[in-house]
C-alpha cells in the first residue's frame, strides 16, 4: 500500500478544436459548408469568431469540439464530485471486478499537517487487511468493498465537451472548491488550453471568465485584482 498522486493525461481530442468550432459559428450565417470554411478560415478569423462565440454565450458551436482525459491516482472522494457533472462522459475502474487489495491511497496535506500521518496510514492498513479477509473468507468483491475508505485510489476516463469544460472550469477551478477536484480541474485545464487556446483562453472561475464572482462574504477575495471583476451573492 501507498500514497499516490494524481496524474492527468489528455488522451485525445478533436483534432483543431478552435478551427472546429469557428467553423461551425460560421457555418450558421454563411452560404459556404462548414468542411470549406474549416480550410479556408484564417487563424485570426478563427479566433475572432471563437472569442464572440465564448463572450456572447453563443457556446453549443463548442460542444463539437471534445477533450477525453485519463486522470489517476486521485480518491473516490474527488471522483464522487466529479461524476456529478452529468454533460460528459466517464468510464471509472469498477471495485466489483478489481480486487483492491493492498490499494493506493491519497492522503490530504491537512492530515499530515496536523501530524495524523501514521494513523490515517494505519487505518488504510487495516480497512485493507478486513477488506483481503472478507474476500478471502467468499464475500464478493461488491460487498467487500463497503470497507474501503474513500482515499482508496481510482482511474477514470473523461470526456467533456468544451461547452462543459468551461462549466466545468468555472465551478471546480474556483477557490471555493474542494482541493483536490481543483487540482484535477487546474490540470485539465493547462492541457485544453494547449491544444484550444482561443476556446479556453479567458477559462477559469467565474471571476476570471465572466468578471463576476458569485460567493457573496464566501469569496475568497480574488476577484478585487482582476479589473471590473464584481461580486455578487450574500
Ligand atoms: C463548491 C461546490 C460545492 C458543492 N457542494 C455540494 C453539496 O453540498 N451537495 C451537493 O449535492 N452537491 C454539491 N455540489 C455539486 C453541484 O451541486 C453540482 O451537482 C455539480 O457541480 C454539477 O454541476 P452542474 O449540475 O451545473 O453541472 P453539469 O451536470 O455538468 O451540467 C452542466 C449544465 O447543464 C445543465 N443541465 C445539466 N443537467 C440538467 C438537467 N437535468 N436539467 C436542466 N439543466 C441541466 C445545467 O445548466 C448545468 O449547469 C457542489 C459543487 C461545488 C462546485
Amino acid at each position: 500500500m501507498t500514497e499516490t498522486h494524481l496524474s492527468v493525461k489528455l488522451l485525445y481530442n478533436t483534432p483543431n478544436p478552435d478551427s472546429a468550432a469557428a467553423a461551425a459559428a460560421r457555418q450558421c450565417y454563411s452560404a459556404k459548408g462548414a468542411s470549406e470554411l474549416m480550410e479556408s478560415l484564417s487563424h485570426d478569423e478563427v479566433a475572432k469568431l471563437v472569442r464572440q462565440v465564448v463572450k456572447s454565450g453563443h457556446h453549443s458551436v463548442l460542444e463539437h469540439a471534445s477533450f477525453t482525459f485519463a486522470a489517476e491516482g486521485l480518491s473516490r472522494a474527488c471522483t464522487h464530485q466529479l461524476v456529478r457533472h452529468r454533460i460528459a462522459s466517464f468510464s471509472q475502474q469498477s471495485q466489483r471486478y478489481v480486487k483492491a487489495k493492498d490499494f493506493d491511497f491519497i492522503m490530504p496535506a491537512s492530515i499530515k499537517a496536523k501530524g495524523k500521518e501514521r494513523e490515517f496510514a494505519d487505518f488504510m492498513a487495516a480497512s485493507a487487511a478486513l477488506y483481503s479477509s472478507l474476500c478471502d473468507s467468499g464475500v464478493d468483491k461488491e460487498d467487500a468493498r463497503f470497507v474501503l475508505p474513500n482515499a482508496c485510489e481510482t482511474k477514470i476516463v473523461i470526456t467533456m465537451n468544451g461547452r462543459e469544460l468551461l462549466h466545468f472550469f468555472e465551478a471546480r477551478t474556483c477557490a471555493r472548491a474542494q482541493w483536490e477536484i481543483r487540482s484535477l480541474a487546474e490540470e485539465m485545464m493547462r492541457l485544453s488550453k494547449e491544444r484550444a487556446p482561443i476556446m479556453f483562453e479567458n477559462a477559469g472561475p467565474s471571476c476570471v471568465s465572466k468578471g463576476v464572482c458569485l460567493e457573496g462574504k464566501m469569496s475568497c477575495g480574488r476577484w478585487k485584482n482582476i479589473p471590473g471583476c464584481i461580486l455578487k451573492g450574500d
